[in-house]
């Protein structure tokens, strides 16, 4: 099957060849033709199976063949995704199918400023790509209009559901007119996004390119069992001893990501991080290191993956395993991209058992385990900690943020509990005297010291407006 069989205009055509797309992937042959004949779409297809050129083909098409109308403040196609990276992305791959047909397209997210966004939306674009919480922001304040919005694309709907994105994307589904075509894209299929479809889609042509559980054939799994206290040890031996090349490594939290990358830059193995904490610039550094091959290692969240295609990940390594079992599927889909092979290995502490075991009955096969090797890394763990140590003793006392917050917390405030737990905990808060007014012990505040007003009553200390790490939890806490 060829890309002209499937109807597509010259034009597009010649970009796929440029691309090095010699035919169709499944999802694309099925999606096409039932997209140009103006019908709604429900595809259930992993990242990597081509889906973004299924719907931006037939899209790209169309426009370029009924050529609509400038709209103001207004986009003809919204595609919504829920990461930033993924909005760029397919803003991108419009670009590059679309290239010579002179169409408009947009990518608008959080975390930037509005100004450009705003400009580039009042002038009207052909296509709209958005994340769900600023397309938000923008409607309210009428930046956009989607009254005449021909076509809503709903990208990883499931990965909106895990995200909580959900109701914006019901709310956003209020604010399109009810004709339009809509094409729903999601790697699986749980009940949540069925009757999401029920309501967004009428008498959708359906796709199926693989069963909603599978994972990909071509990818090596295996696990480690090993200790919470090792993980960072195995993982090195993995990095110094596999064909490891460009490795992907997931943790559950931010600074978890964080950690791991740091405890590899200081072994020496040159490792980047990305969350959604960093800012988007950072984030954007952070993954051109990974692809153009100046950082071997990038460590991520699932959050913050979502957006990462990048063809030649050799290794994917689930450092934690995710408490949701389908995020496992997605994980390991970063490797093994169009075609290639690639490994995946998962790392399960005695409190990951569960998730382990989900994990196994969802994609209906056990993981292959392997010999945790004798970690002997113990003693080089230590050089490195002793070594780190020193530079770190050797830094400047305010580039020391982490350690002061440690200090901070090791000292406590003087109740015996950690700095950002002040006031917290029984018998604090004074009783109440016959008269009405409080008495009592006063509140301990984080000098050590009760605070109490001059008629014996609590009075809550202001805490210090606080900077670095902890700013923002201590200070909402205490204002
Ligand atoms: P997606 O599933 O849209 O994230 O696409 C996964 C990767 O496959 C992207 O890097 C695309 O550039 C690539 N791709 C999409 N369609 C084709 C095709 N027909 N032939 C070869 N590569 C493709």
């Amino acid at each position: 099957m060829q890309f002209s069989k499937l109807d597509l205009i010259p034009s597009l055509c010649a970009n796929l060849e440029k691309e090095g797309y010699e035919k169709p992937t499944p999802v694309q042959t099925e999606s096409i033709p039932a997209v140009l004949a103006g019908r709604d779409l429900l595809a259930c297809a992993q990242t990597g199976t081509g889906k973004t050129a299924a719907f931006a083909l037939p899209i790209l098409q169309t426009l370029s063949r009924t050529r609509p109308v400038n709209l103001p403040c207004g986009a003809h196609v919204l595609v919504l995704t829920p990461t930033r990276e993924l909005a760029e992305q397919i803003g991108e791959s419009f670009g590059v199918y679309g290239r010579g047909l002179n169409l408009k397209t947009t990518v608008v997210y959080g975390g930037v400023g509005y100004v450009p966004q705003k400009d580039a939306l009042r002038r009207g674009v052909d296509v709209l790509v958005a994340t769900p919480g600023r397309l938000l922001d923008l409607i309210e304040q009428r930046a956009v209009i989607l009254a005449r919005t021909a076509v809503f694309v709903l990208d990883e709907a499931d990965r909106m559901l895990d995200m909580g994105f959900i109701r914006d994307v019901r709310r956003i589904a209020e604010f399109l007119p009810r004709r339009r075509q809509t094409l729903l894209f999601s790697a699986t299929m749980p009940a949540e996004i069925r009757s999401l479809a029920e309501n967004l889609l009428v008498d959708p042509h359906q796709v199926q390119v693989a069963p909603p559980s599978a994972t990909a054939d071509n990818i090596d799994q295996s696990v480690y069992f090993v200790a919470k206290a090792d993980k960072p040890a195995l993982l090195r031996h993995l990095l110094s001893h596999d064909a490891a090349e460009r490795v992907l490594v997931f943790t559950r939290t931010k600074h978890g990501a964080d950690r791991v990358a740091r405890k590899l830059c200081r072994a020496g193995i040159d490792a980047e991080s990305i969350h959604g904490d960093k800012a988007q610039g950072a984030r954007r550094r952070s993954l051109d290191r990974f692809k153009t091959g100046e950082a071997r290692v990038l460590v991520a969240t699932d959050v913050a993956s979502r957006g990462i295609d990048i063809d030649s990940i050799s290794h994917v390594v689930n450092y934690e395993l995710p408490d949701v079992p389908e995020t496992y599927i997605h994980r390991i889909g970063r490797t093994a991209r169009a075609g290639a092979s690639g490994v995946s290995v998962s790392f399960c502490d005695e409190q990951e058992r569960v998730c382990l075991r989900d994990i196994e009955r969802l994609i209906r096969a056990r993981l292959k385990v392997m010999e945790t090797p004798d970690i002997t890394l113990l003693e080089e763990d230590l050089a490195a900690e002793r070594k780190a140590q020193a530079a770190f003793d050797r830094l400047p006392d305010r580039d020391r943020p982490a350690r002061r917050h440690n200090e901070r917390r090791d000292r406590g405030n003087g109740n015996g509990l950690p700095f950002y737990e002040k006031f917290s905990g029984p018998g604090q808060r004074g009783r109440r005297r016959r008269d009405g007014r409080r008495e009592g012990s006063g509140r301990i505040g984080e000098d050590g010291n009760r605070h109490t007003d001059s008629d014996g009553a609590d009075r809550k200390p202001r805490a210090p407006y606080r900077t670095g790490m902890f700013r923002n939890r201590a200070n909402r806490r205490s204002r």
